[in-house]
């Protein structure tokens, strides 16, 4: 009978070549006194929505909450947009381009987004303290990756404003004009900055509507907008729920949609738009395989897996959400794996010591808990640490499911939360079958020493990304997406301009 926490710390497993492990000790060694991380995140009662360079009030008047996921307290108010505000919106991103952005030469496009960039590094820990309050990461991811990478993607598409004749060499290309973006929670102003960047640095001007428990970093960045003095009109932020979203991907001014979501989502919206002359790309859904061979470096492994699914409580597209690992030493490595996730620290997301935060909503930790319990029902073996819980707020323990196979549902469904499913695998081509047998295909991991092993696997994973011996490293010059379900179209490298515009 799987158990739902753990009882008492267990004798981790023999290593392969037989010798045991040392039994550890876990509990009090790893109790840290609380630091909280104290910067301001200079919130504002409420938020409205910024259009046509301007904060502006809903025209319907309605408000909802936002509210931190670490504790279940109201942060701020944000405005509800209704399809009136989404065509103002459009109206001032056309007038935009018509007027001043599209016609601006690159090299003065270049020096509004610099400017935005360094804005946000100026205000960078301003800004980690209200995405993880928003949100529910940990500070040190907001810290140390969120906020950083969405300055290093404004820098990186700045760079390219004044040399676009080198996006398509012999080719000469121009913006499409007004586009049109949905992004998700989980990355809120990272997801923000692949989507504004790119678009800016080719000319477009943008309506941009950001998931509706985590608007706070985007309408904090329309300051910097100001700030920056960018022209008024060239991005504008529409907040909101319900039809909101569906307004700004159908609204007929819009050149071309870029969605960020699920994978249930975009094909509703491949759907409402198909017919219309639209581009379209589409960042979707992954279910990633962490691949590890025998002759891994097996710490490192550790590490890497552990890091692939439980950063940012799993809430990751491209998070290493199955482990393939070899057979011949399947119980050593989860034996490691059991020791490492019994040290992490679950809880405030403000404290710096804090591995992992808080799930993100009331809705997503009941998703996680519902295809958890579908697991232990299907059979498979759970193990979850039996760390404190804070108790406000919606948190989930880091969870490993050994005796995986690919029928089980947590093996297909995404989770999206902090939840490894575990299957073996014998040969490389057993490995490659189970781990291309999903119905995503956003990113992969290879561990092994052999580079001709690694060559082999990232020809024939089909994932648009396979990390070898590491995982989770972005790089804005690196083009991200996916294969099948998990979508069309690159952001960043300059594969992510080509989808920004046309060639002439
Ligand atoms: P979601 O439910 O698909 O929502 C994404 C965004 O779409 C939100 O802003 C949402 O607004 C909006 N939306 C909902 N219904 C819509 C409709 N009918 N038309 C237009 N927009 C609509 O996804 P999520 O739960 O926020 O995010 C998690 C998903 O994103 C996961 O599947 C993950 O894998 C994926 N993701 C993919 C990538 C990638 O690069 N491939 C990156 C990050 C995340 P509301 O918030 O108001 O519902
Ligand atoms: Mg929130």
């Amino acid at each position: 009978m799987p158990t739902l926490t753990e009882k008492k710390p267990q004798r981790p497993a023999t290593r392969a070549h037989g010798r045991p492990l040392p039994e550890l000790i876990f509990g009090d060694l790893w109790e840290f006194d609380p630091a909280p991380e104290t910067a301001d995140p200079k919130l504002k009662a409420r938020y409205d929505l910024f259009i046509g360079g301007k904060f502006v009030a809903p025209s319907g008047g309605k408000y909802f909450d936002a509210i931190n996921p670490a504790n279940e307290q109201k942060i701020a108010e944000i405005a509800q947009a209704n399809a009136a505000d989404v065509d103002a919106a459009y109206a001032a991103a056309k007038k935009a381009f018509d007027t001043t952005w599209g016609k601006m030469p690159g090299r003065e496009r270049a020096k509004y987004i610099f400017r935005i960039a360094r804005l946000l590094q100026d205000r960078a820990r301003e800004f980690a303290v209200a995405e993880t309050m928003d949100g529910g990461k940990p500070i040190k991811e907001a810290r140390d990756f969120d906020v950083p990478m969405a300055a290093a993607h404004f820098f990186y598409h700045a760079g390219w404003a004044d040399k676009l004749d080198y996006v398509a060499p012999g080719r000469n290309v121009a913006p499409l004009g007004v586009v049109g973006q949905v992004i998700p929670w989980n990355f809120p102003l990272l997801m923000l900055a692949w989507k504004l960047a790119p678009a800016l640095a080719m000319g477009n001007c943008i309506v941009i509507k950001p998931a509706e428990t985590t608007s706070i970093t985007a309408l904090k960045l329309a300051e910097i907008f100001q700030d920056a003095g960018l022209p008024a009109g060239v991005i504008n932020i529409v907040t909101g729920f319900g039809d909101t979203g569906a307004a700004v991907m159908g609204h007929p001014t819009a050149a071309k949609v870029a969605f960020t979501g699920s994978t249930e989502v975009g094909k509703i919206i491949m759907r409402s738009l198909a017919g219309t002359d639209k581009k379209m790309t589409m960042e979707l859904g992954g279910k990633a395989a962490n691949i590890v061979f025998d002759d891994a470096p097996i710490d490192q492994a550790v590490e890497g897996v552990v890091n692939g699914i439980f950063f940012n409580q799993g809430h990751v597209c491209c998070a290493g959400s199955r482990l393939l690992v070899h057979e011949p030493i399947a119980a050593m490595f989860l034996a490691k794996l059991k020791t490492r996730i019994r040290t992490l620290r679950v809880g405030d997301p403000l404290d710096k010591n804090t591995d992992i935060g808080a799930i993100n909503s009331r809705e997503q930790l009941k998703r996680i808990e519902t295809l958890v319990a579908a697991g232990v029902k299907e059979g498979a073996e759970i193990f979850q640490p039996s760390c404190k819980l804070p108790t406000k707020g919606y948190y989930y323990r880091p969870t490993i499911f050994s005796g995986v196979s690919m029928s089980h549902r947590i093996a297909r469904e995404e989770i999206f939360g902090p939840v490894l499913s575990v299957l073996t695998f014998r040969t490389l081509d057993e490995a490659v079958e189970k781990a291309n047998n999903t119905a995503y295909g956003l990113s992969a991991g290879v561990w092994t020493d052999k580079g001709s092993r690694i060559l082999k696997m990232s020809t024939e994973l089909k994932a648009g990304v396979v990390w070898a011996n590491t995982y989770n490293k972005f790089d804005p010059t690196s083009p991200f997406g996916g294969y099948k379900e998990s979508g069309f179209g690159r952001e960043g490298g300059r594969q992510g301009l080509l989808d920004y515009c046309k060639l002439v």
